[in-house]
């Protein structure tokens, strides 16, 4: 196992964390962790080297705290990081800072809590956080010991990310969404490095985008990207070995729910290094990038240039949706997505006004591409 520097703090921690939200189940039901396959997983891990454990509140339906308690038994609690998240969206009064990490401690069953992180934090849990004072609370808390350190979890735009990460000086981490086809949506590249020259540790979740840049064989653009190269990677090996080339990155968290995946990643990170990858390798990941996005029908730029429409259709959005359905040949997920848009703010709400395409630098023909999508993707849940 390589091992790398947390932020501003003297830890070394795995190349590798180990993810507690996507261990295997029984039943296809997410409550039911099947618990043998899971401790074989994370005990395999552990003796791997891998020296970092994330979980939180809500994984598993609630399970995912409760079987770390029993997985970490017998001295692998004392082996690890433990981090955990505070449910950001449950919090509603001061005295559940207290409510909920208390309940985490006994659920985990431990004395403390390594890293503690406000999860999935946007712009409204922001300033709901800030009018209840969690700051001063976690001092007291972290000076009584029950948490040592305190980051957070994130969700928005770059813009809030900004915000976030200079609205309290002593963050010990970040961890955020990245991948190497993310590299402008949320944090992004430019949250990775203004989180890092602040001293702040970066953990990286969605390594593998949810998994859809690990499908192998991937669609003919990209394969007939990597094939150009060769070093023979795995599109997970090209993956992570992305991510861990960059000084900014702390540790990757892998949601791993097979053994395979554990045998997989733990060779991966074994030979992971900063600098790993040539000026050529990065200039292929590039072009990956852009091979997926050449899968994309819809042309759109994310430029915005169309809002605000008359009606409220969040065009830009919806056709984000789309986009990432049809180059990842993701159709379930993609209705999944569309079905999560306000109702009000769908692609039916469109009054064909034409104000969206008289601006649009893209030229395209946004209504007819609005009603391909809506017939596409509104369909009732139970036809996902
Ligand atoms: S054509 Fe439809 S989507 Fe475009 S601005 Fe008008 S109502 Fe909005
Ligand atoms: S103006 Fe065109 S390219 Fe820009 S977000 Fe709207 S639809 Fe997409």
């Amino acid at each position: 196992m390589q091992y790398r520097k947390f932020g501003s703090l003297d830890w070394q921690v795995s190349a590798l964390g180990f993810g507690a939200m996507r261990l295997p189940t029984l039943d296809g039901d997410s409550g039911k962790i099947n618990e043998p396959e899971a401790t074989a997983m994370i005990h395999r891990a552990i003796n791997g080297g891998v020296n970092y454990v994330d979980t939180a509140w809500g994984y598993h339906q609630e399970q995912s705290e409760r079987f770390l308690s029993r997985a970490l038994k017998d001295g692998y609690r004392e082996k690890v990081y433990l981090a955990t998240k505070m449910p950001s969206w449950l919090v509603k009064e001061e005295a559940d800072f207290d409510r909920y990490l208390e309940a985490q401690l006994e659920r985990l069953d431990v004395d403390h809590i390594d890293v503690y992180l406000l999860h999935s934090m946007n712009a409204r849990h922001w300033k709901n956080y800030q009018a209840l004072d969690v700051f001063t609370w976690a001092e007291k808390r972290m000076a009584e010991g029950l948490f040592h350190q305190l980051g957070f979890s994130f969700h928005d735009e770059y813009p809030v990310f900004e915000q976030i990460v200079t609205g309290y000086d002593n963050w010990a981490m970040a961890q955020i969404q990245y991948n190497y086809i993310d590299i402008e949506h949320q944090a992004g590249l430019k949250g990775l490095k203004l989180a890092a020259d602040r001293g702040l540790a970066v953990v990286v979740m969605e390594p593998l985008r949810g998994g859809k840049i690990a499908k192998n064989p991937p669609p003919d653009p990209v394969a007939e990207t990597w094939a150009k190269s060769e070093r023979g990677w795995s599109p997970v090996a090209w993956a992570l070995n992305w991510l861990w080339d960059q000084p900014e990155v702390a540790t990757v968290l892998s949601g791993m729910s097979a053994m395979e995946h554990v045998e997989e990643n733990l060779a991966l990170a074994a030979e992971s290094s900063i600098g790993k990858l040539t000026a050529a390798d990065r200039a292929l990941v590039n072009e990956a990038r852009s091979a997926y996005a050449s899968l994309e029908p819809i042309p759109c730029t994310q430029c915005e240039y169309c809002l605000p429409c008359p009606s409220d259709v969040a065009i830009p959005r919806i056709f984000g949706v789309y986009n990432e359905a049809a180059s990842f040949d993701a159709w379930g997920h993609g209705r999944w997505a569309y079905n999560n848009i306000k109702v009000e703010e769908r692609a039916d709400n469109c009054t064909e006004c034409g104000e969206c395409e008289a601006v649009c630098p893209q030229n395209i023909q946004i209504i007819d591409w609005l009603a391909t999508v809506h017939k596409t993707l509104a369909q009732a849940e139970s036809e996902v």
